[in-house]
């Protein structure tokens, strides 16, 4: 019997990789344009990277892939990417510079979660995280870079939601509060968050359950509870966001799905008509206390991820066109099985001219060849036919004009590259 693919996952087929390399292209492209390198860290860490006893959110506590390896270590897939790059840059002393680290990943994460469109066990993100200063300026041009980003792809209906849950004070207050507003409705709450009203009441707010209940609807937000500093801090960042004229809304009720975020939060929507529920794209926040958690200084960080799969659906349902499939730039035909060395030869040269060209390795039959040969959309054939090759030359036939000239065996490559004007 046949094996199917782990419930949650999805294979990536040949004819849809292009996709794919586009996307990743279009991200590292973009990255550089404001200064961000790569950091590529394993998939799998030692669990206290992401079970840390702050940390109570659904994605932590209940959806990781948790295993112990042959040695009884315990590990985890990573759930999110940025633990394991604050893992790293402290592992690896990255602050030492003592400047700004600015970085990005991309790669896939596992969350045991209900699948459904948009929602897999494993799916691929990628993120940014500048490590290192707290200041406005950088939470706007991390905001900035995803909504250029996602315009630069070709998206048109995109929302920037963006809160503030300000410092430690101010988020300490705003617990507090919220504590004491649903304390007299614990009775109603569900299971979870019954948990959650003493351990973390901010986790109320994104309740995939009781996001209806009325308690939750009227709490009060983060914005009531912002000190002095806070405030001024979220104002600076909007007055950024204001001269590069990036429109967003403000949500006073987003906190974001993870513990450790203050400050600046934010989320990027798709706002395509009959979208659906999984419209968020990519979101993010700043963090002041992972590095430390982590075992580094008190150093802090903002960084975003963006769902990649999501991003390739909201390409699709705007219908943008975004990539492009490979295209061949000729294709061999022999005329017999003798002439496949020679075959054999010209796609060498040829492909040492950075041409794509390939033969066939299945069909004996010229009309065989000749029938892959169009279904593969080749620009140009060449046809290598017996009393040719005597002559030494080979038919090269352009597919959409129809013309076919006689090339010299010694021409072929110079004829192809002027044609196809890949000097
Ligand atoms: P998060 O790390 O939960 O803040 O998610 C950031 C982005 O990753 C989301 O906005 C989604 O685009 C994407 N994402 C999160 N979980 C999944 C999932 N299970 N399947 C596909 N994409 C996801």
């Amino acid at each position: 019997m046949a094996i199917n693919k782990v419930k949650g996952t999805y294979d990536v087929l040949p004819t849809e990789s292009y996709l794919w390399h586009k996307l990743e292209d279009k991200i590292k492209e973009v990255l550089h344009l404001y200064n961000y390198k790569e950091i590529r860290t394993p998939i799998m860490e030692y669990s206290e990277v992401f079970h840390r006893q702050s940390e109570l959110s659904d994605m932590v506590t209940k959806e990781t892939y948790d295993f112990d390896d042959r040695g009884d270590r315990k590990l985890t897939l990573r759930p999110e990417g940025t633990a394991g790059v604050i893992r790293s840059y402290v592992e690896n002393k990255l602050y030492s510079s003592q400047e700004l680290e600015k970085v990005y990943y991309i790669g896939p994460n596992f969350r045991y979660e209900r699948p459904q469109k948009g929602r897999y066990r494993q799916f691929y993100q990628f993120g940014v995280e500048a490590i290192g200063a707290v200041d406005p300026a950088l939470d706007a041009e991390m905001i900035i870079l995803a909504f250029d980003f996602i315009k630069r792809l070709g998206l048109k209906g995109v929302r920037v939601r963006i809160n503030s849950l300000g410092d430690d004070d101010s988020r300490r207050n705003y617990t507090e509060a919220l504590k004491n507003h649903f304390l007299p409705h614990e009775a109603t709450l569900c299971e979870d968050c019954k948990q959650r009203l003493t351990k973390n009441p901010l986790r109320i707010l994104d309740c995939k359950i009781d996001q209806k209940h009325e308690a939750v609807i009227n709490a009060p937000t983060p914005q009531d509870y912002l000190n002095e500093e806070s405030r001024s801090y979220f104002k600076s960042v909007l007055e950024h966001l204001n001269v590069a004229k990036i429109s967003y809304e403000i949500a006073p009720k987003l906190v974001r799905g993870l513990d450790y975020y203050s400050h600046t939060v934010f989320e990027i929507e798709a706002d395509i008509e009959g979208f659906g529920a999984q419209n968020v794209l990519g979101g993010g926040g700043r963090y002041q206390k992972l590095v430390s958690e982590l075992g580094g200084p008190d150093l802090g960080g903002i960084g975003f991820a963006c769902g990649m799969e999501r991003l390739l659906l909201a390409l699709e349902a705007e219908n943008v066109d975004f990539a492009k499939e490979i295209e061949l730039d000729a294709y061999v035909i022999v005329f017999n099985n003798d002439l496949k060395t020679v075959a054999t030869k010209i796609l060498y040269e040829l492909r040492g001219a950075n041409l794509t060209v390939d033969a066939n390795y299945t069909q004996k039959a010229f009309k065989g060849q000749l029938k892959q040969a169009l279904r593969m959309n080749a620009k140009y054939l060449i046809i290598i036919g017996e009393e040719e090759f005597k002559k030494g030359v080979v038919g090269i036939k352009n597919t959409k004009t129809e013309v076919q000239e006689e090339v010299l065996f010694a021409k072929i490559k110079k004829y192809l590259v002027e044609k196809l004007e890949k000097k």
